[in-house]
């Protein structure tokens, strides 16, 4: 049996005027591809009864199964229920027990039901409703020639609970196929270098099938197993991740939801060290990404965000020679922040970015992505040893600053 066809459909005019991103589109189609479900099409609609209908017509064209978001609330502009009901040629009629949902729903909260929310449990003859326990909107199910027609509502928490309670598992029954996947990512080494390296592991009618993405420096590697049953799929995914890794060795350094600056966590937790930074053109986005992670202040001690040179000189000890010799952005001065922290704390590694982030401040020696990134490190002898490593980034500013403070991050990875 070939694949079922998918498509989505998200109304709301705020996602028509592009005031708010549509991520139920990108939720689902991500869901759907989990099971091996291509969905073909995306529509967005204006949160116009026609507009609805004819993307409902197009989408029934195109698919067997039509998981639509959005416009099941209680006022004026909600007018999937209307479209279904036209597109199916029915009336609306009052579903009691969705009626009583709604009612008790606003009781728990201790407010009464306005009177315009009893079209919410309004259901087109032929259709059934689906109940909501975490909002008022129900969802409707229709079944028009032998297709599937969803509705949900558009509040991303409330659309995926219903996606969860109601749709997952019975697609998971109809497929008959389990999917299973994770993602590896690397750092320090391009897209086109990663897929050399990976060779015959990227063909494409191999099963784990493996693809790569990048996103903001980071190349990450998709792997996904198609199987007829749960152990199949999983034991055949953890063989290609031995053999990904085996691959990239180094150049991986997390899994799934694991950021850089996670792994450089557990490890400096591992290891039972500690770090501070000094930052200059990342500004503290070091510290940020560091402290994103709950849990941090068991390794990361703190730093200082020191942009003018006065302040590299006077918190840091920056001599003042080697800024007027260097400049600001060069290695003797990312080399002595990083020394600088380990003189003002009990750190045990140090972290230094300086760089020239544009737009402006570049020259011809040093354009702007000229960054130079120091790790100082107290050694056992109580010496410190301190390395420090050039880039030039590509990207505007904001690329500029991340990609800097995930370089700075790499090198402390590598040498823990
Ligand atoms: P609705 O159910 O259409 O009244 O949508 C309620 C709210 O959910 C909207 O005001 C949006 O903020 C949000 N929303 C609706 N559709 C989407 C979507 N496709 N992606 C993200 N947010 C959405
Ligand atoms: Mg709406």
């Amino acid at each position: 049996m070939p694949a079922m066809q998918a498509a989505i459909l998200s109304i709301g005019d705020e996602l028509a005027l592009g005031q708010t991103v549509d991520t139920n589109t990108a939720w689902l189609a991500d869901q759907l591809a989990r099971r091996g479900l291509m969905s073909r099409l995306h529509l967005t609609t204006a949160d116009d009864q026609s507009a609805i209908l004819a993307a409902l017509r197009w989408a029934l064209s195109q698919a067997e199964l039509i998981l639509v978001t959005g416009g099941l609330g209680p006022t004026e502009d909600d007018l999937t229920r209307f479209a279904l009901a036209e597109l199916m040629g029915t009336e609306l009629q009052l579903d009691q027990a969705s009626l009583d949902a709604i009612a008790a729903f606003f009781a728990r909260r201790g407010r009464t039901m306005a009177q315009r929310n009893q079209v919410q449990a309004m259901c087109p003859v032929g259709a059934a409703m689906l109940d909501n326990p975490v909002g008022t909107a129900p969802g409707i199910r229709a079944l028009i020639d032998g297709k599937a027609v969803i509705c949900m509502p558009g509040v991303p928490s409330e659309m995926r609970h219903m996606f969860q309670r109601h749709v997952a598992g019975a697609l998971d029954e109809q497929t008959g196929r389990v999917i299973r996947s994770a993602v590896l990512h690397t750092f320090g080494k391009g897209e086109s270098d990663i897929a050399q390296m990976l060779g015959e592991l990227m063909r494409r009618d191999r099963n784990p099938l493996v693809g790569t993405t990048v996103a903001r420096g980071i190349v990450s590697v998709r792997i996904r197993s198609e199987a007829g049953d749960v152990p199949s799929a999983e034991s055949a995914l953890e063989t290609t991740i031995g053999e990904v890794k085996s691959v990239l060795g180094e150049l991986v350094f997390g899994r799934d939801d694991q950021t850089l600056a996670q792994c450089v966590g557990r490890k400096l937790d591992e290891a039972g060290r500690t770090l501070a930074v000094a930052e200059s053109c990342t500004g503290g986005l070091l510290a940020k990404l560091l402290t994103d992670t709950p849990g941090s202040s068991g390794y990361f001690l703190g730093g200082w965000v020191t942009y003018a040179n006065a302040m590299k000189q006077g918190q840091l000890s920056v001599e003042e020679r080697l800024i007027r010799e260097h400049g600001a952005v060069s290695q003797p001065v990312a080399e002595a922040m990083a020394r600088g922290v380990l003189g003002r704390s009990d750190a045990d590694y140090a972290l230094a970015t300086t760089g020239i982030a544009g737009p402006g401040g570049g020259s011809r020696e040093k354009p702007v992505g000229t960054v130079w990134i120091a790790l100082a490190r107290r050694m056992d002898d109580h010496t410190v040893k301190v390395e420090a490593q050039l880039h030039v980034l590509p990207g505007d500013r904001a690329m500029v600053r991340l990609r800097t403070a995930h370089a700075a991050l790499n090198l402390l990875r590598r040498a823990i």
